[in-house]
């Protein structure tokens, strides 16, 4: 039977250290900033608001909500954009996904100043993790992988990594982040052709295709590491991952469970990347 890999226990290791961090910068006067901004109210992106809004301000981190209406021109966000960019007391910048189709992502992801830009948007973030720049922002959800692994001592060095999912979200981040970690990174996706080969040959597995439970327990190695990305909903409605937990908890040695996993790390992870913003933004 599998270990539970919690991300609860993760999320209040990395809180505490991150409120000590924050009390340090309002000594100095100072306190972190995020400005949060959505386009319409979609609400799956309301409900990630409301928990990132909730563990900033346990942490003792300003969250503004920026709600802008649906029928917004794309130079008017562009305007929205500028103005939290020149805005002294917000030191990062969450723009929720998706926009819409009267915003081009492609041509917004520029606007976004990248010393601000705390969930990895702007390209010149992208190229720093691709290149293994600290200086920049890697995205929450494949940081909330990392910060899990970390937390308890799961080294990367030489380990087979799969992960199933390349989108630019997690996936493919994710990757060169364990890269960065000296694993042995496969990426899988639609096109690969055996799907539980590849899977079973993972010493650590990451499941973020957006498919309920579409990892069996014959698709996982024995003793493997298994993290769950995945937000779906089952048959009943109920909320479930990409991992058939049930079966797989049987042979994997490590497992995140859904919820309770990944999940609940991201919006501690977007504080911590908050809190780094604002020391960037203040301490040159
Ligand atoms: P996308 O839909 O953008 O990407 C899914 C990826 O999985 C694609 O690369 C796709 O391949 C691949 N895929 C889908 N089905 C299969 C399959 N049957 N076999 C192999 N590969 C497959 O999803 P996201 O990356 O945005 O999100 C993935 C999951 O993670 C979702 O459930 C989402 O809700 C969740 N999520 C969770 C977050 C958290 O904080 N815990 C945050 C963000 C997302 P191809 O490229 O060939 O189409």
């Amino acid at each position: 039977m599998a270990d539970i890999l919690s991300g609860k226990e993760v999320a209040q290791a990395l809180g505490e250290r991150l409120k000590e961090e924050v009390e340090q910068l309002k000594s100095r006067g100072i306190t972190p900033g995020l400005a949060i901004v959505i386009v319409g109210d979609r609400s799956d992106s309301m409900s990630y608001i409301k928990g990132a809004q909730k563990r900033c301000g346990e942490l003792g981190i300003d969250c503004r909500l920026v709600q802008l209406p649906e029928n917004i021109s794309e130079k008017e966000f562009i305007s929205q954009i500028h103005q939290l960019n020149e805005d002294k007391s917000v030191h990062g910048i969450l723009v929720m996904r998706p926009l819409p189709t009267s915003i081009s992502e492609d041509r917004v992801k520029y606007e976004i100043s990248p010393l601000k830009d705390v969930d990895c948007f702007n390209p010149v973030n992208i190229a720093k993790v691709m290149s293994g720049d600290e200086k920049g922002f890697d995205p929450c959800t494949p940081s909330a992988v990392i910060e899990i692994l970390d937390h308890y001592g799961i080294d990367l060095t030489g380990k087979r990594a799969v992960i199933v999912g390349r989108s630019m979200v997690v996936g493919r981040p994710l990757a060169m982040m364990m890269l960065r970690r000296n694993a042995t990174v496969t990426i899988c996706h639609t096109k690969t052709v055996d799907l539980a080969k590849e899977t079973s040959r993972a010493e650590i597995l990451v499941a973020a295709a957006g498919k309920a439970k579409m990892i069996k327990k014959d698709m996982v190695a024995s003793g493997a590491v298994v993290i769950d990305v995945g937000i779906n909903f089952d048959e009943n409605g109920k909320l479930c991952g990409d991992v058939d937990f049930d079966a797989v908890k049987e042979v994997a040695g490590k497992i995140t469970p859904v919820p309770g996993g990944v999940g609940v790390v991201t919006s501690t992870v977007l504080a911590k990347h908050v809190i780094k913003a604002c020391k960037m933004q203040t301490e040159s």
